[in-house]
This record gives C-alpha cells, sequence and structure tokens, in this order.
C-alpha cells in the first residue's frame, strides 16, 4: 500500500520539476522524497540498496542517461516496486516506453504528460501496486537455484488457453514454480535469470519437461485430450542431442510427439544461432510443436519468423491486455496476428486479463487466448475440476 511513508525517488533534470512537484508531493502527504537531477545517482542507490525506494517517478528526456536507459537498468536490478513515467515530449513517446517498461514486467503505475497536475499524481500514487504487499523479492544465487534444481525442488502449475470462438479448452501451459524450504512458493522471475546466467537452464528445462510430459499422461489417462506446451530458453537449444532427449522423454510417456508444444523465447544474446535453428528444425522434423513466445518484445523475432517453423504465435501480453484503449499495441497485436495467418501459424494471446480484452479479441480473429481474465496458473491437482466447470460455464463466456 502507498501511504505517507512511502519512500519516492523524483528523477527529473530540470531543477524547477523537482521544485514544483516536491512541493506537490508534500501537500499530498508525502514526506520522505528523495529528489535527484541525475539517472546515475539513483542507480548508484538502488545498487546499494536495491529497496531503498517504492515508487520512482522518472523523466523521460535526462541528458546523460535518459529515462528508457534508466528503465533498462531497472530491470537489471531487479526493481520490483512502483514505477511513474513522465515525459514533456508527444503522448506517444510517453506511451511507447511504458509499453516498453510493461513489457519488462515492471510495475508501471501511469505515464503523466507534463506538467504534472496534483490530481493526476494523486491518482497515480493511490493505485497500489500488487506486489507490494507481498514479501520483498528475493534474487537467488547460482548455487542455490542449482540444489533447488537437482533436489526435485521445482514443481508445476499449469495455465489454461481456450479457443476465443467456442471457449473450449485445448491445452494448458507449464509454468515453472519453486518450492523453497525456507521461502515456499517462488516464481520464476526471481530464478529463471540466475539460471540462464550460470549455465543451468538445460538441467532446469529436463527437470520441467519431465514433470510435463508425466502430466500430461496422466491427463490422457482421465480421458482429458489437452496439449501441454513447456517453456524452452533459446539457450536450451544450442546442443544437438536436445531433440532427441525431448523425443525419448515422450517416447517414454508414451506420448505422440503431437501433445507438446514448445514455446521458445529468446533470451538474452543468442550464442549460436545456427546451432538452434538446426535443433528447431529437428524437433519440427519430429512432429513435436514450436510456437514463438513473448512475440513483439524479442529483436530478431522477424527473421525468427522467417527462417524457423514455428506453428504458434503467442503475442506479448504487453500488446494484448489494455490494447483496446492503446491504440498503438492495438495496431501491432492485429498486424501480428494477420502475419501469423499469413503464414498459416495458429495464433494465441496472452495477458487476457479482463473481460475488455476478451471482447476485443472477440472481434480480431484470434485463435487462442490465455489469460487471469480465463484463469490463473493453477497446481495440477486443481485442473480436471476446472476444466469440468469451465466447459459447463463457457456458453456463459460472451453474455454480459
Ligand atoms: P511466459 O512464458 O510469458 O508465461 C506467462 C506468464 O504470464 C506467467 O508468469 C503467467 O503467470 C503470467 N500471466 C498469465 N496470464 C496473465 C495475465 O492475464 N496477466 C498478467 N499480468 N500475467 C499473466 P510466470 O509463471 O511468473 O512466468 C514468468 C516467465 O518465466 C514465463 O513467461 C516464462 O518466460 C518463464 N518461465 C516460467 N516457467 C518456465 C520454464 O519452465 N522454463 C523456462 N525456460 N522459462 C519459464
Ligand atoms: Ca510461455
Ligand atoms: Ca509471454
Amino acid at each position: 500500500m502507498i501511504t505517507d511513508t512511502t519512500r519516492i525517488l523524483l528523477l527529473d533534470d530540470d531543477p524547477f520539476v523537482l521544485e514544483l512537484m516536491g512541493h506537490q508531493l508534500a501537500e499530498l502527504g508525502f514526506s520522505r522524497v528523495t529528489a535527484m537531477d541525475q539517472a546515475a545517482h539513483a542507480l548508484a542507490v538502488l545498487e546499494t540498496e536495491p529497496g531503498a525506494f517504492s515508487v520512482i517517478l522518472c523523466d523521460l528526456q535526462m541528458p546523460a542517461m535518459d529515462g528508457i536507459e534508466f528503465v533498462r537498468h531497472l530491470v537489471r536490478l531487479g526493481y520490483d516496486k512502483g514505477l511513474v513515467l513522465m515525459s514533456g515530449e508527444n503522448q506517444r513517446i510517453l506511451h511507447t516506453a511504458e509499453t516498453l517498461a510493461r513489457a519488462h514486467r515492471l510495475q508501471v503505475l501511469g505515464a503523466l504528460a507534463k506538467p504534472v497536475t496534483l490530481e493526476q499524481l494523486r491518482q497515480v500514487l493511490a493505485c497500489r501496486p500488487p506486489r507490494e504487499a507481498s514479501s520483498p523479492r528475493l534474487v537467488y544465487g547460482p548455487q542455490e537455484v542449482e540444489r533447488g534444481i537437482a533436489g526435485g525442488e521445482l514443481m508445476l502449475h499449469y495455465q489454461p488457453k481456450v479457443e476465443v470462438a467456442t471457449g473450449a479448452v485445448v491445452g494448458f501451459e507449464s509454468l515453472a514454480r519453486w518450492v523453497h524450504p525456507r521461502d515456499g512458493l517462488v516464481y520464476p522471475d526471481q530464478f529463471i535469470t540466475t539460471a540462464e546466467e550460470h549455465g543451468l537452464m538445460d538441467a532446469l528445462t529436463r527437470v520441467v519437461l519431465g514433470l510435463a510430459v508425466a502430466q500430461a499422461r496422466r491427463w490422457t489417462d482421465i480421458g482429458l485430450d489437452l496439449h501441454m506446451a513447456v517453456n524452452v530458453s533459446m539457450d536450451n537449444l544450442t546442443s544437438l542431442e536436445f531433440a532427441d532427449g525431448v523425443a525419448g522423454e515422450l517416447k517414454g510417456a508414451g506420448m505422440p510427439p503431437s501433445a507438446l508444444l514448445l514455446e521458445v523465447t529468446e533470451s538474452r544474446l543468442m550464442k549460436d544461432p545456427q546451432a538452434s535453428l538446426d535443433v528447431l528444425t529437428r524437433l519440427s522434423l519430429k512432429r513435436i510443436g514450436l510456437s514463438i513466445d513473448d512475440f513483439g518484445t524479442g529483436h530478431s523475432s522477424l527473421v525468427q519468423l522467417r527462417d524457423i517453423p514455428f506453428g504458434e504465435l503467442k503475442v506479448d501480453r504487453g500488446f494484448v491486455h489494455g490494447a483496446a484503449h492503446a491504440p498503438a499495441s492495438r495496431a501491432i497485436l492485429e498486424a501480428s496476428l494477420d502475419m501469423a495467418r499469413r503464414l498459416g501459424m495458429q495464433t494465441v494471446a496472452e495477458g487476457v486479463e479482463e473481460r475488455e480484452d476478451w471482447e476485443l479479441l472477440c472481434g480480431l480473429d484470434c485463435d487462442l487466448a490465455q489469460g487471469y481474465f480465463i484463469a490463473r496458473p493453477m497446481p495440477a491437482a486443481d485442473v480436471p475440476a476446472w476444466v469440468e466447470a469451465w466447459e459447463n460455464g463457457r456458453h456463459l463466456l460472451n453474455e454480459g
């Protein structure tokens, strides 16, 4: 909850703005405000004390380090508190910056055109960042992550994908969770990056694949005909044995390759693009499904789309949630769907969080949808009852 004791960082190169907004914040009852005119100074504080501020108000145009670069550093530092972007430039730039920040999973409380009014400030600071109430975010070190993976502490939650036209459930995406012996349930944003940076993704993916394939088998055994999606990062795809490993896993469980869909995301820099291309082609030859994940956020998505036999395209949630009111996001969403269709791919919109997101998709000819509006990720034990309840109620979906 944002309260009057919330520590706020006000970052703007314009001393007049710092002074004016300082007064405004004081008037709203915020007493713990730090004003800085250089992003580098703010970063120096955050490097040593990541939890120093609960809200950062940041100008986009600053001479030494601009707001976008600053936002990148916030992502790198794992900053997970509130962010308010401000700009004196046009609305479009502000919106683009907001979309970028959201695509990086930052908690954007608002994007304000300068000069900012007292009422606007009151409103953005009144909205509560969703994660603030939970425990502070920890980032785990490589040894601990490695131990967790090897020690069988990973489990999976499953989130449904449903057909937009009919509401039918077609499959589930598996999402890794770490049941930490001390900290309880830990989400992927707290360990995937560490795993990627320390060569642990192969081990992690092997465990996840094993769990997911075994679960898919259990669903088949109880008569649920659902595909299983597993996330893999490009890092996994540099070893030529990967395709055989996946095929072996499926065979061992007696599952057909078509039951599995690999959602591929580009992680950081690709070490060896040619090797990944070979592995993806081999997977495809084995009839294992391939989906290009987080579409719209990577750097070489279009090249990948041309060169790799993806059967499914997942538009990143940054272009889906709220697109009904954001013309630029909506344009990207529609263009992505159109392109995927022309390439003969199945389309999925992720991040369908609210009814208006769902309704927008209904008018857009998108095949599948996934998001909190349909269901949050759930443990395997909840899946059969959820599917039954959903199937019974889905005729209500497109009513009021
Ligand atoms: P992703 O592949 O884009 O997965 C979707 C993420 O969005 C999940 O977060 C899911 O809980 C969340 N989500 C689903 N619907 C909504 C919605 O309507 N609104 C919002 N705001 N969020 C929604 P989660 O489980 O925290 O996973 C985060 C990311 O971690 C995943 O993003 C994926 O890139 C990565 N990840 C998770 N499990 C694995 C894994 O087993 N292997 C690899 N390589 N990456 C994984
Ligand atoms: Ca995914
Ligand atoms: Ca995604």
